[in-house]
């Protein structure tokens, strides 16, 4: 069958399709560690999953604005003005199915053919797909382990073009984990002070920090480029909230309104009663919040040890999220199981045969030397995690 130009440009996002091949490896009973998917192994807390309840039986059923709720549009307005003092009317506010569904409108609404997208490498998988998909181009900066992975304002600034459309940062940022502190957002700032491009801000991991790290975003550090920047966020990281599809955007009205309009010729409103559960989880205590990032914080203490004491891999440590990206340089070039490893894909592959751990190559995050695993897994399975991979590194020859 003949297929869309467009659909070539593209390829399906791997930390699905990954997660995907683990799920039904571990349904045949194969014993594997899951490293993949990077989403929360907690359930929903109880409050959220009986507000859905509530509003299923008070027969919330129907479509809802495309836009979504307004009570919940408001309450993500007050979110932004209660924690950062910023000001966002309800009608610069849109829901979606997902952070990821809000980026990808967003994008369709404010990308012209060949307009440019800096996008700093490691990235999220989707970001330069959903570029592409809206004619874009995705200039990708690839940032350096030993700045923290973190952009320089030098490197900004040699980017930045006349054909610059917008600058994604992603900040607690997947896969790396790297966060950017007030003082490098206001050095970042000063610099897009000078350009007029617009700025794509995925916050989605915003809560989870580590060590007292403050998180801070361009416009918090430098409220000139609210007019200009749409904050991404939702529930499903916070609130262990996944398959519920909540997620937002934030910003200037005509951006919010163009993305709704494409909003409304494709998926309409983001199920109603998901909207009630995300309406729960911003309003109600934050108490589950906190006792979630406590134990991401510990299993990041555990991995980040225990994978810098293998021979061959060195670990960032991470600030935020739940990922680790270690570097696996060093093996690169040796042989694992009679063949050569000749890139991250391979060593995944080799992981997953040889150790039973599911991890995601760093090939389709922008880097060919570093594999990326989540620790949104219990601590037992990251010891065990840890120690498979050990076993199976120290193989290599
Ligand atoms: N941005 C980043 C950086 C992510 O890792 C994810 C994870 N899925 C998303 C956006 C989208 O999240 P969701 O669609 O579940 O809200
Ligand atoms: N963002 C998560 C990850 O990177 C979930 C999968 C996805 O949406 O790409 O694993």
């Amino acid at each position: 069958m003949k297929l869309s130009d467009r659909t070539k440009l593209i390829k399906p996002a791997v930390t699905l399709a990954i997660a995907a091949k683990a799920q039904k490896l571990s349904a045949q009973g194969v014993d594997l560690i899951n490293f993949s998917a990077g989403e929360p192994d907690f359930d929903t807390p109880e409050r959220i999953k009986q507000a859905a309840i509530g509003a299923l039986k008070k027969g919330m059923t129907k479509y809802t604005e495309v836009r979504g709720i307004e009570p919940l549009r408001e309450a993500i307005a007050e979110k932004y003005r209660r924690e950062f003092g910023l000001n966002y009317d309800k009608d610069e506010v849109l829901v979606s199915c997902g952070a990821k569904h809000a980026l990808y409108n967003v994008f369709q609404a404010l990308l012209d053919n060949a307009d440019e997208v800096i996008i700093p490498s490691p990235y999220w998988v989707s970001y330069s797909d959903m570029v592409l998909l809206a004619g874009g181009v995705p200039k990708i900066v690839a940032t350096r382990e030993e700045n923290g992975f973190r952009i320089t304002s030098d490197q900004l600034k040699d980017a930045l073009t006349p054909r610059t459309r917008a600058f994604v940062l992603n900040s607690p940022c997947n896969p790396t984990g790297a966060a950017y502190s007030k003082g490098d957002l206001e050095a970042l700032a000063s610099i897009l002070e000078g350009h007029n491009c617009l700025i794509i801000s995925d916050d989605i991991y915003e809560k989870i920090v580590y060590d007292g790290f403050r998180f801070e975003n361009l416009v918090t550090a430098n409220p000139s480029l609210r007019d200009r920047t749409v904050i991404f966020n939702g529930v499903s990281k916070t609130y262990a909230m996944t398959g519920w599809r909540i997620g937002y955007a934030l910003g200037p009205a005509p951006a919010i309104s163009a993305a709704a309009k494409i909003q409304s010729q494709s998926t309409s409103n983001p199920t109603s009663i998901a909207q009630a559960a995300a309406l729960e989880a911003i309003r109600g205590s934050q108490d589950e919040v906190e006792t979630m990032v406590a134990q991401f914080r510990r299993r990041r203490d555990v991995i980040v040890k225990r994978l810098n004491s293998i021979p061959g891999l060195t670990c960032f440590n991470p600030q935020g999220a739940f990922y680790v990206f270690p570097n696996i340089r060093p093996l690169l070039g040796k042989k694992a199981n009679g063949k050569k490893l000749e890139s991250a894909c391979d060593l995944a592959d080799y992981l997953l045969e040889e150790a039973r751990v599911a991890g995601v190559p760093g090939e389709d995050f922008g880097s060919k030397e570093n594999i990326r695993f989540t620790y949104a897994a219990s601590l037992e399975d990251v010891e065990r995690g840890c120690e498979r991979i050990k076993k199976a590194i120290e193989k290599i020859g």
